[in-house]
């Protein structure tokens, strides 16, 4: 298994090395505009906060998995992982909060020994949509983890699944040998549960993010491929399909230079640039919180150390109308939430 680029001492490992390489080269000599520039000429710059409808929450970047384009680094090696203390402030916040969804992320989150104390504890607050990120593998990997479909069940939780695709070989090729057929055992389990069944409220979604250099094609497209094949070949079912485009950062990013692939991929984002998508872009109405409770404008800026730039910037002093008052903060990695049809946790936002 390959290690994150953390254990590895990847220069890409320092967010300010990522950042350097975002603002420097193609934008800084020109060839490419910046990002605000863009979004300038459109009225948009700086980007403003609308609503806050949801409150994500990373519990920690330790995963099962190393897949080769995480945008988090995740994976075995990494002991990042909120503890309890962080989670009950994190409480105190969903019981008051005016989001009306609440999405735990990671990592793989069940890998936090806390997760299941912190999911019912969570579920309490009767947030209208309560998501849990579950890369489905982790259902499979070990005993203790067989029951999460009924656990997730229990309390009412909208799973949302990475699937890059509905054959094993591209699977595969992204996630690691073996991911593809745990994925679909994970699948059918939660498919007995109830979940993803056509008219259940159990929710079940599957995330597709492209297994290359390539931005995501059409999303409803996609939708109905993977349903037909999914449903063909295993008799599976979920409702939705959420496209999402790879931004350049983190193990994205390190494919990208490593295939020499990073300037076609940025002249690819900036080419599909679409400005009707910047006004509906994930941080306009989502907080991230990191696993050791600082607040950033999504989980991308959260993988780069972006921090909000507010007066409130961690979990402790939260404020939702002193951190709704700020600009938030962009670079290049940016175009990816823009590009075609746009793309964030929800899939497509134009
Ligand atoms: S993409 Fe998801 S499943 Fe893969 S290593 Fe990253 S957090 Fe884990
Ligand atoms: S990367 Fe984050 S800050 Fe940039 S547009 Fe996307 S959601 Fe907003």
């Amino acid at each position: 298994m390959q290690k994150s680029l953390k254990a590895r001492d990847n220069e890409l490992a320092a967010t300010n090395r990522q950042l350097e390489i975002l603002e420097g080269g193609l934008f800084a000599e020109g060839e490419l505009p910046y990002f605000k520039d863009k979004i300038n000429k459109i009225g948009h710059f700086p980007l403003r906060p609308k609503k806050l409808e949801i409150l994500q929450i990373n519990v920690g970047y330790m995963c099962n998995q190393v897949c080769e384009h995480c945008h988090v680094d995740a994976g075995p090696d990494r002991k990042e992982i909120m503890t309890r203390d962080t989670m009950k402030q994190c409480l105190e916040v969903i019981k008051n909060t005016g989001a009306h969804t609440l999405d735990l992320t990671g990592g793989a989150p069940e890998m936090n020994p806390d997760f299941r104390w912190f999911v019912e504890e969570a579920a309490k607050a009767g947030i209208k949509d309560f998501i849990v990120r579950s890369n489905l593998t982790i259902i499979r990997a070990n005993k203790k983890y067989y029951d999460l479909p009924d656990f997730f069940k229990k309390h009412n939780v909208h799973v949302i699944s990475s699937m890059p695709h509905y054959t094993r070989g591209k699977t595969d090729k992204q996630r690691g040998d073996g991911v593809f057929d745990k994925s679909i055992k994970a699948l059918q389990e939660l498919n007995a549960r109830g979940y993803g069944m056509p008219g259940s409220d159990l929710r079940l979604d599957l995330v597709y993010n492209p297994s290359g250099a390539y931005l995501p094609g059409d999303q409803m497209a996609m939708e109905k491929d993977f349903k037909k094949a999914l449903d063909q070949d295993f008799g599976i079912q979920f409702h939705n399909l959420f496209a999402i485009t790879n931004l350049p950062i983190a193990r994205f990013l390190d494919y990208l230079i490593a295939s020499e692939n990073y300037e076609d991929y940025m002249y690819a984002l900036v080419e599909a640039y679409n400005p009707a998508a910047v006004a509906n872009v994930m941080c306009t109405n989502t907080i991230s919180i990191s696993w050791d409770g600082w607040l950033y404008d999504c989980d991308f800026n959260q993988m780069l150390d972006l921090k909000v730039a507010s007066k409130v910037k961690h979990i402790k002093d939260y404020n939702e109308d002193v951190l709704n008052d700020r600009n938030i903060i962009i670079s290049q990695h940016c175009y990816g939430c823009t590009a075609g049809a746009g793309s964030s946790c929800q899939g497509t936002v134009a």
